[in-house]
């Protein structure tokens, strides 16, 4: 049975440090290094009913280091990497643009750009989410600071040191691994008992 429109929670991941490893402005496929961990923490994100959605700033776009066209190449071969472990990728929503760095048109304060919800929020029109049913994870402040904004029920932060009292997250680990335990550990033993 699909789920009602609206009604369908969803796993928000941010990319840089969360699937890929963080390096500086990743965007070629050789420098795409996976987090270890994300299959699995996706995998039982989708055994728990859940879409998953990357929500991503890519400023390196509008700072001239790489074009749209080479981070939707790289995108398209991170969706089918996912789906050759299983896993289908929702939809992927990134902000090109910086409010000081962006060059030409992508020097604009947008309402995509994290810690604004614009991309959560326009995830859920078109995908007919349910926010409050959905988990995000991200690596910094502005990740969890984006979730409260668009009112997604729990906000996970992927990062070994504490973060500022303005985005304090739900949820903290060092480790996706770690991460998927928490969120669905139950779910996880009542899979494979
Ligand atoms: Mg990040």
């Amino acid at each position: 049975m699909s789920p009602l429109p609206g009604n369908r929670p969803a796993l928000f991941l941010d990319r840089d440090g969360v699937i890929n490893a963080e390096k500086n402005y990743v965007n070629r496929i050789e420098d795409f290094e996976f987090v270890d961990g994300i299959f699995d923490l996706c995998r039982s994100a989708v055994a728990a009913g859940m879409a998953i959605v990357v929500v991503t700033n890519q400023a390196g776009i509008g700072r001239g280091y790489y074009s749209e066209a080479q981070f939707l190449s790289v995108t398209e071969w991170m969706v089918s990497r996912f789906a050759e472990e299983g896993i289908v990728i929702g939809g992927v929503y990134y902000c090109p643009y910086h409010p000081e760095h962006g060059i030409g048109g992508y020097k604009a304060d947008s309402f995509d750009r994290k810690p604004n919800p614009g991309m959560i929020l326009r995830a859920r029109d078109e995908l007919g989410l349910s926010l409050e049913r959905s988990i995000l994870v991200g690596d910094k402040a502005s990740d969890i600071a984006a979730a409260r904004a668009a009112s997604v029920g729990r906000a996970v932060l992927l990062a070994p040191s504490h973060v500022p009292p303005s985005s304090v997250p739900d949820l903290q680990a060092d480790s996706l691994h770690k991460i998927n335990e928490l969120l669905f550990g139950p779910l996880i033993q009542e899979r494979h008992g």
